[in-house]
């Protein structure tokens, strides 16, 4: 596949249909730039700011941009709110979309058959095959992403984070606890 991309891309460079340069900020832009840490800001922040996350909640395009994450993939989000009896998931069941001005580019396991097939109609399995067991009478509800509309799971916020700031909440929120595969970190698993 790696060859195949890379002959791909001399082709097209040769032919002058792109700019290798372009070609390479864009890559850095979506491994240094854009990730899960652009999402962290978001749901931390809904963790810290009621009001923010009730605009989040209602009108989540515009409460995410408004911390200047916009782009492609992310022009129409939803966020969906996980409480003690309802856990969300999201998938492709399509494809492979996914909001990359929040998370980034998709792990390869979203794009996977397997993933994409079950999520669907086995949740709790997949749920399993990740290590996130939820209490037996907790719906789970799974939202098949399209083209037009993107979405990111606001996970509860962990317990025993009275008093923390958005910063150190931050570093709790993994990229799985927005995509409803994990769950957020607790304080005792980054105490060091
Ligand atoms: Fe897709």
């Amino acid at each position: 596949m790696q060859l195949r991309v890379r002959a791909l891309e001399s082709i097209l460079t040769e032919k002058g249909y792109v700019d290798p340069k372009a070609l390479d900020l864009l890559i850095e832009t979506y491994e240094v730039k854009v990730g899960p840490h652009n999402g962290a800001r978001v749901v931390a922040k809904a963790w810290t700011d009621p009001e923010y996350r009730k605009w989040l909640l209602t009108e989540g395009g515009a409460a995410i941009a408004s911390l200047g994450y916009i782009g492609r993939q992310g022009e129409n989000m939803v966020v969906l709110e996980n409480t003690p009896k309802l856990h969300n998931m999201v998938v492709c069941t399509l494809c492979s979309c996914y909001p990359w001005p929040v998370l980034g580019l998709p792990p390869v396991w979203y794009k996977s058959a397997p993933y994409r097939s079950q999520a669907v109609s086995n949740p709790r399995k997949v749920l399993a095959d990740f290590q996130v067991t939820l209490p037996e009478g907790m719906e789970i509800r799974v939202w098949d992403s399209t083209a037009e509309i993107r979405y990111l799971v606001l996970p509860m916020r962990p317990a025993g984070t009275d008093g923390w700031s958005a910063e150190q909440l931050e570093r709790l929120v993994t990229r799985d606890s927005m995509i409803g595969t994990g769950l957020p970190l607790r304080p005792q698993d980054i105490a060091s």
